[in-house]
């Protein structure tokens, strides 16, 4: 039986950057994945996520997106790859937007410079978004866009130079606790290891059930869409629009010109604008996967991107489904198993996880080898929910 000091399972954004960081450690790390890292049926694909640092969701997040932020800057240097493109972060809203006002209240308790602008100033400088009179904004210039399969491609690249392996194809089926270690069940037979990490997205109730009342699958749609002929396009930041109470607030990608070709050479459609509509979807089990993307997916989005940025609302240029892994409160689940000193996770990423993947594997590492982190998620923890 192979022993291994810590087993990573899962090849997604969390399960590559917490392989990256046990091999950084000197552990022996093993990273088991049942399709490939970043394959299109998870949550880390579509090639661009927005990363930001005033963080409307909750400012406790602030510490680790800085974090990450200079982890995804090492990483550029250590694998010689452009991961994030600087465009800026533009949130706008009615006046009482929680998201514009989270922004800014977020700046103002860290320090992060941001601007709060008023309707005059977000027509002036952002002229592609129709915004009413009394509508507010925030910018952020230090946020932009983090190239997902580029990021999970060079966290593992680094990490097996650093010794790490990766196995694809192999599913975990069990993991086994006694006092001297984990037995991790797979298809391909059993593997031993003083610490696992389940960074297993939208699967991760199949192997922590204890989770399962916290965590739901939803179906995502992100859409690709050029510009009108004769509308530029390519100076715009990336960009949440909150629609007030009871609608979806729509968010956008802003082109990536640096945007990789795919693997037979095609160029991705993130040269052009990419949307998506935030919050509730379908119910997915991941290993029968989303319903593909259909007219009426497309009609919606369209018809917010009409309402929102009309010069920009031209010909589709690209679609695909992605999967949110929801908790109840939309924050995310890290920590250790309960009742476990040696199995420890991060789920429930809600749809904001990637760009702070990198701290979040960072913890895990520190919790697989160490047994404790200096990195401040406690407020993360199931705990605070009675079903845990
Ligand atoms: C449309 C969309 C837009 C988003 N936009 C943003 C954004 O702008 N900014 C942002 O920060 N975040 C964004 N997110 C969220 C972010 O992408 C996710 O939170 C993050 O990618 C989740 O990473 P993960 O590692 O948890 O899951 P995944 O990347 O899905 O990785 C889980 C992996 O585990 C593997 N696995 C599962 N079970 C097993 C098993 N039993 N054995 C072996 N392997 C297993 C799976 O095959 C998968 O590869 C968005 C998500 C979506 C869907």
């Amino acid at each position: 039986m192979n022993r291994w000091d810590v087993i990573v399972v899962g090849g997604g954004a969390v399960g590559s950057a917490a392989l990256r960081a046990a091999s950084e450690s000197g552990a022996r790390a093993l990273c088991l994945e049942l399709h490939s890292p970043a394959h299109s049926r998870g949550s880390s694909h579509g090639h661009s996520r927005i990363f930001r640092h005033s963080y409307f969701e909750l400012p406790d997040y602030v510490p680790l997106l800085r974090h990450s932020t200079g982890r995804f800057e090492s990483l550029e240097r250590e694998s010689k790859t452009s991961l994030l493109n600087r465009c800026g972060m533009l949130a706008m809203g009615p006046p009482d937007s929680e998201i514009v006002l989270g922004c800014i209240e977020s700046a103002r308790r860290w320090s992060l410079p941001v601007d709060a602008l008023d309707a005059a100033s977000l027509r002036g400088r952002f002229p592609w978004f129709s915004v009413s009179d009394d509508a507010i904004g925030a910018f952020e210039a230090d946020a932009g866009i983090v190239r997902p399969e580029a990021t999970v491609d060079a966290s593992i690249r680094v990490a097996r130079s650093l010794g790490a392996e990766l196995r694809i194809g192999w599913r975990v089926l069990g993991l086994l606790e006694d006092t001297g270690g984990v037995t991790v069940q797979t298809d391909h037979g059993n593997a031993r290891a003083d610490a696992v990490i389940v960074a297993a997205g939208g699967w991760t109730s199949q192997l922590l059930p204890e989770l399962a009342p916290l965590l739901t699958v939803t179906r995502q749609v992100q859409a690709w869409f050029a510009p009108v002929p004769g509308v530029d396009a390519s100076a715009m930041p990336c960009w949440i629009f909150d629609r007030g109470q009871d609608r979806r607030s729509v968010y956008g990608l802003a082109p990536d010109p640096a945007a990789p070709s795919d693997a037979g050479g095609t160029p991705t459609p993130s040269r052009h604008p990419k949307l998506g509509l935030h919050g509730s979807g379908d119910i997915v089990n991941p290993d029968t996967g989303a319903a593909p993307v259909d007219d009426s997916d497309i009609e919606r989005i369209r018809s917010a991107y009409r309402e929102i940025a009309p010069s920009l609302a031209g010909d589709l240029a690209g679609c695909a489904t992605c999967l949110y892994t929801m908790s109840p409160d939309g924050q995310f689940l890290v920590g250790t198993r309960r009742g476990s000193r040696r199995i420890h996770f991060a789920a429930g990423l809600s749809g904001h996880g990637f760009k702070l993947s990198p701290a979040l594997g960072d913890a895990l590492a520190q919790l697989a080898t160490t047994g404790r982190t200096g990195l401040p998620i406690g407020f993360l923890a199931p705990g605070r929910f009675a079903q845990a």
